[in-house]
C-alpha cells in the first residue's frame, strides 16, 4: 500500500439521483446528452455539487474542540487571506473572495489550520455571505471563548458578475466584531493589520 492515499467518497444513491437531475437539466438546456463531451457530465455535476456542499454534515465545532490548547498568550491572533470559496443559496452560482479572521485567546488558542477548516465547513453549503460571516464569527465566539473575536469576509459574487446587474469589478465586503474587537481602537488595530503588506 501506498504512504499516503487521498480518498473521495461519494454516497452512490445520492449521487445517482443528482446525477438524473443535472442530466434533465442538460436535456432542458437544449443540449445532446449523449453527445460525446457531455455523456459523463451529469456524474461529474454532480459528484462536484456534492463536494461542494459538504459542509452540511461536517461539524465545525467539534473540529475547533479537538485542536485547542491552553496557553497564557494574550494577544491579538490573526490569520488573514484565507480562500474562500462558496455558493449563493439565491442562484446556486459561486462567491469567491479571502476571510480575515482574528481572535484574541482567553486561557486558549487553537490549531491555526483549524479556522480556515471551519471557514469550509460553512462556506460548503448554499450561503450569503452575511450568514457565513455570521456562522464563523458565532463557531469561534461559542467554543474557543476568546476575548474577542473579528471576521472579515470579501468576496465578488457570480451571480452579479456573469448575469443580473453584471458588475464584473465588485466587491462585497462584511464583518463581525464581538468582545474586545467592538472597541474602536481594537478593530482599527486589527483592520489596518489586515490591509497592511508585511512583505
Ligand atoms: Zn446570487
Amino acid at each position: 500500500m501506498s504512504p499516503y492515499r487521498n480518498l473521495e467518497e461519494y454516497n452512490i444513491e445520492i449521487t445517482n439521483e443528482v446525477k438524473e437531475h443535472f442530466s434533465k437539466i442538460v436535456d432542458d438546456i437544449g443540449e445532446d446528452v449523449t453527445r460525446e463531451g457531455l455523456i459523463k457530465t451529469p456524474e461529474r455535476a454532480a459528484k462536484a455539487m456534492l463536494f461542494l456542499t459538504q459542509g452540511y454534515k461536517q461539524n465545525a465545532e467539534e473540529i475547533l474542540k479537538g485542536a485547542m490548547f491552553a496557553e497564557e498568550y494574550d494577544d491579538m491572533v490573526i490569520i488573514k487571506d484565507i480562500e474562500v470559496y462558496s455558493l449563493c443559496e439565491h442562484h446556486m452560482l459561486p462567491f469567491f473572495g479571502k476571510a480575515h479572521i482574528a481572535y484574541i485567546p482567553n486561557g486558549h488558542i487553537v490549531g491555526l489550520s483549524k479556522i480556515p477548516r471551519i471557514v469550509d465547513v460553512y462556506a460548503r453549503r448554499l450561503q450569503v455571505q452575511e450568514r457565513l460571516t455570521h456562522d464563523i464569527l458565532e463557531c469561534i465566539n461559542s467554543t474557543l471563548k476568546p476575548k474577542g473575536v473579528a471576521v472579515v469576509i470579501e468576496a465578488a459574487h457570480m451571480c452579479m458578475m456573469m448575469r443580473g446587474v453584471q458588475k464584473q469589478n465588485s466587491v462585497t465586503t462584511t464583518s463581525g466584531f464581538r468582545g474586545q474587537f467592538e472597541k474602536i481602537e481594537t478593530r482599527n488595530e486589527f483592520l489596518k493589520l489586515i490591509s497592511s503588506d508585511l512583505s
